[in-house]
């Protein structure tokens, strides 16, 4: 293993340094953090009011529901319709990244929901969940052309036999702030079993790449 490989806390201001641990193959989990000012267009919800003092105080807001354009949901989900909008460009990616790694698109898209009116944990700052700006996905079904279903979820299979495609998925969330902004999986703190994809105002990836 060389050096760079056994790196395994980067703070990366680049996306360029993302890209060449995933070049070199690494075989340890690369930790990646990246805090950077959003650089990507205005989003409509970029002004809206996340702090609130006293009781929790969550938006009224227009909500569509959703089951997935390119990658079916296994249930429907309520989100913002910008945020469906990043869903569908989400679709895309992971329907590439999975012809990439595993020769098919998934077939299913397993979360944990979108919508939750709850603040930030020991805060007084709204989640991305109280606007349905924020989905946790848990896993995906792939279809394999052998007539095999597979499913990786992230909890099981995150280091183990979804890893190909999950790594190459971080990388490729990484370098789109355009769908997502933040990005939260194992290796942060209560996010063992799922991918946190949010349309945040700020900029933040804390996640083990493995
Ligand atoms: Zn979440």
């Amino acid at each position: 293993m060389n050096l760079i490989c056994k790196i395994k806390f980067v703070k990366a201001t680049s996306l360029f340094i993302l890209s060449l641990l995933g070049s070199l193959g690494c075989a340890t989990p690369q930790k990646a953090t990246w805090m950077a000012p959003v650089q990507s267009e205005e989003y409509p919800l970029d002004n809206e009011s996340r702090k609130y003092s006293g009781k929790t105080k969550c938006p009224v807001m227009l909500l569509v529901d959703y089951e997935g354009t390119t990658i079916p949901y296994a249930s429907p989900v309520k989100v913002n319709p910008f945020f469906r909008e990043k869903l569908i460009h989400f679709e895309l990616l992971v329907a590439e990244v999975g012809k990439r790694t595993m020769g098919v698109a998934p077939a299913k898209l397993h979360h944990m929901g979108t919508l939750n009116c709850r603040p930030i944990r020991g805060g007084n700052t709204l989640s991305e969940h109280a606007f349905a700006n924020a989905i946790d996905v848990s896993g995906f079904t792939f279809n394999l052309p052998n007539g095999q279903s597979k499913t990786f979820y992230v909890k099981r299979d995150w280091f183990g036999n979804g890893a190909v495609f999950f790594a190459e998925l971080t990388r490729a969330l990484a370098s789109r702030p355009d769908i997502f902004r933040i990005i939260l999986g194992p290796g942060n703190q209560g996010h063992d079993d799922h991918l946190h994809l949010d349309m945040s105002p700020s900029r933040y990836i804390d996640v083990l790449i493995p």
